[in-house]
């Protein structure tokens, strides 16, 4: 962080050709990807307004996609603030709306649930709950529709699953301590409530989980082990599977903690779980079907805005979202925002995922 300053000078010297250089050093890149420790590079596209904290806050962390059917360009990101709620932002970075609403950690959403409704669900740590809001697809506005009563000790990591099948809705959530809930949400008069169904314990530390709808899975991120794969319904097993290629011990591409997760779907069965891997400021890139293969890792370096570093939270939308964003997006929390020269509060990237499937040769 103490020595962006020469680069930053040269970044902006670059600037006129970032485009043109940041496709060769992704080909380059990705020829060599699976041979050499050499990382694919990608630039972020857009950058978000820094959050409220002070400069040296540790206040964003996870970001979620509510997606305009009507209109794509705009959808919004709603990332999160740990000190003090929900940020609603534009696909420019322009923030809309603040929620205050609590110390907010991981953000979820699911859309057409419950037949009509596009839930946006959230853990909050100042009430040990987990708090649901109704998008309200005209004013594009959060509605608070209920909240849980977690039985965590401190309620830290969460996430949404819906079953493709039987449409029904789990809402996942973790402490520290590594022990997970699953609750089976229900819906009644437009009000969300929900059942514990099922008590997960894993290894250590947790935080960073995301469901698998399609394909009936849950992954949930152990800091300092690996990611770990659960079935998602309720009468499954509580044994979890770490994925191969996912641990410091097995893949020199880690480097603990694990983070953020999330899945970019392509189709059944198809697409990519990816998971911020915050000790090299990078992202790890899994094949999404049976084995969880690893694929590669890639960062976000400086070019129009500066990269990223210690990402808690991401999440990956595989709709076109205009023309900037014509395969999806990726969005996610930078721990270190700079501008410049100059360090400002924390704030959230956006990248095309053109860029990145272009840089690891994705399909
Ligand atoms: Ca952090
Ligand atoms: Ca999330
Ligand atoms: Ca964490
Ligand atoms: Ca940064
Ligand atoms: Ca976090
Ligand atoms: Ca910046």
């Amino acid at each position: 962080m103490k020595n962006r300053f020469p680069f930053a000078s040269v970044t902006v010297l670059l600037a006129a050709f970032a485009c043109a250089v940041q496709i060769n050093a992704a080909t380059t890149s990705a020829q060599t990807s699976n041979t050499s420790k050499h990382r694919p590079v990608v630039t972020a596209a857009v950058e978000t307004d820094s959050v409220a904290a002070n400069v040296e806050d540790d206040a964003a962390d996870d970001a979620t996609i509510w997606y305009n059917h009507k209109h794509p360009a705009k959808s919004l990101v709603l990332g999160t603030d740990k000190t003090f709620g929900v940020i609603a932002y534009d696909l420019q970075g322009k923030q809309l709306q603040t929620y205050e609403v609590g110390r907010i950690n991981n953000i979820d959403v699911r859309q057409g649930v419950f037949e009509s409704i596009d839930l946006v669900a959230a853990s909050n740590r100042t009430t040990n709950s987990i708090d649901f809001w109704k998008v309200d697809r005209k004013t594009q506005l959060l509605n608070s529709i209920g909240s849980i009563s977690s039985k965590l000790g401190a309620i830290y990591g969460f996430c949404l699953g819906v079953n493709a099948t039987t449409k029904e809705v789990y809402a996942f959530a973790n402490s520290k301590t590594g022990q997970v809930e699953q609750w089976k949400l229900n819906e009644e008069q437009g009000r969300i409530s929900g059942t514990l169904v099922r008590e997960l314990k894993l290894p250590s530390q947790v935080e960073g989980m995301v469901a698998d709808d399609e394909l009936g899975r849950l992954y949930v991120g152990v800091e300092e082990a690996g990611i770990y794969r659960f079935e998602m319904e309720a009468d499954g097993s509580k044994k979890g599977k770490l994925i191969d290629n996912s641990s410091e011990s097995n893949n020199a591409a880690i480097k603990f903690d694990i983070e953020g997760l999330t899945i970019f779907t392509q189709g059944y069965g198809k697409g990519y779980l990816i998971a911020s891997v915050q000790g090299n400021n990078s992202y790890a890139v899994f094949d999404r079907a049976e084995k969880n293969k690893y694929l590669g890792s890639f960062a976000i370096e400086t070019g129009k805005f500066d990269g990223t570093q210690e990402t808690d939270g991401i999440y990956a939308l595989s709709k076109p979202l205009g023309p900037n964003y014509p395969l999806g997006i990726f969005v996610c929390q930078d721990g270190v925002n700079f501008d410049g020269a100059i360090k400002k509060p924390q704030n959230f990237k956006y990248v095309s995922w053109a860029t990145i499937a272009a840089s690891l040769e994705l399909e």
